[in-house]
């Protein structure tokens, strides 16, 4: 397999010059083509005839692969790039948006291309995701991601997307710590209240304890970790006892999100057991929010569309969807909170199509 190359994305001359005497590939976008100029080999590769200008902008990253074409893994004026260090993981939960056969199969991510990645990164970026599958899979060398990013974009605002659990090992953390970029915070996910709880909905044996003791270690050391409380039809009568929980055990917490479901994957194929509609999936939410907000922890609700939650509750919910993953209806059209809504899931809407009601 023809390994992916990466270039800076350009559409001048002047700036195609000073990308490449900083040393860097760059592909230049025009509206008749795109061409790729290649370092270390001295080569001009014509990538396409079609209009790449309008796809590309100044300064994204482009990845190369020969005989594939140019895809975009970097886009410099978004605050939703991520990094994604491994597609496998070491729990499999049931409500994954990723099916255990993906994570089954899936490819290795290798080291030194993600290494070589960051180096293409050119603008400041404010927001950088790290994520997964599990990130932390990548072994050894996440030490050497992590030292590059702090290195060379320390002001960076990281969130760092993991199942928490290697941070139980101690040796690990502390290697960890020392070479964490400052503004970094970990979002982990917590289903339940108890090993029986939580283990059941991860598949995993042990995997409770620690979660929860990496979010021990990580908040005891003073770093930033949001807790993210996935809800389906496995944890929604349990939802305020795990707020309880976190009140007693983790309550450094920076932050509690309450996180609705993306039907895709293992979620769509367990659809029975994991789905219900929002309406009522936020009417077994409710007491759980309540409690922690009466505690002073602040407390975010994503992936709701506004009008299935209760007025009073608007003020909690995130435009938390990605921008190319997000549907309205047809009826959104009428509805006067469209600009504030955060959509639904294609996913979702594909499979549940679950209802909307416009707000007047
Ligand atoms: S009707 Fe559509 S735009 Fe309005 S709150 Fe519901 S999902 Fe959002």
């Amino acid at each position: 397999m023809n390994d992916p190359m990466y270039a800076v994305a350009v559409k001048s001359e002047e700036l195609a010059n000073k990308v490449l005497s900083s040393g860097r590939n760059v592909l230049m976008c025009t509206s008749d083509e795109a061409v790729y100029y290649d370092i270390p080999s001295r080569k001009k590769i014509h990538i396409s005839e079609k209009n790449t200008d309008c796809f590309f902008d100044d300064l994204d990253i482009a990845e190369y692969v020969p005989d594939k074409g140019v895809y975009k893994v970097y886009q410099a004026n978004s605050i939703e790039n991520a990094l994604v260090l491994s597609d496998k993981c070491n729990s499999s939960c049931v409500m994954c948006p990723y099916s255990d056969h993906y994570r089954r199969n899936a490819g290795v991510v290798c080291p030194e291309q993600v290494l070589k990645l960051i180096n293409y990164i050119v603008t400041y970026p404010e927001h950088l995701t790290i994520t997964g599958g599990e990130p932390t899979l990548i072994g050894e060398d996440i030490f050497d991601i992590l030292e590059l990013l702090k290195e060379k974009i320390p002001k960076t605002e990281y969130l760092f997307l993991t199942n928490g659990r290697t941070f139980s090992d101690r040796e690990y953390f502390e290697r960890m710590i020392d070479v964490l970029p400052p503004y970094t915070c970990f979002g982990i996910p917590i289903y339940g209240d108890s090993p029986q709880s939580h283990d059941k909905i991860t598949r995993a044996d042990g995997s409770f304890v620690q979660a929860v003791q990496g979010i021990q270690n990580l908040m005891n050391a003073g770093i930033a970790v949001e807790i993210r409380i996935v809800v389906s039809r496995l944890n929604c009568d349990n939802l305020s006892n795990i707020a309880r929980f976190i009140l007693k055990y983790l309550n450094k917490a920076f932050t509690v999100n309450f996180v609705g479901l993306e039907m895709c994957g293992n979620a769509a194929r367990n659809r029975d057991l994991v789905w219900m509609d929002y309406p009522e999936t936020f009417s077994f939410m409710k007491e759980a929010v309540n409690i922690l907000c009466e505690n002073n922890i602040r407390v975010g609700i994503y992936n709701f569309p506004l009008c299935s939650v209760e007025k009073g509750y608007w003020h909690l919910c995130k435009n938390s969807i990605s921008g190319y993953k997000i549907v309205y209806y047809d009826e959104c059209e009428k509805c006067e909170v469209k600009e504030l809504c955060g959509g639904i899931f294609r996913s979702t809407f594909l499979l549940e199509k679950p209802e909307v009601k416009p707000v007047n």
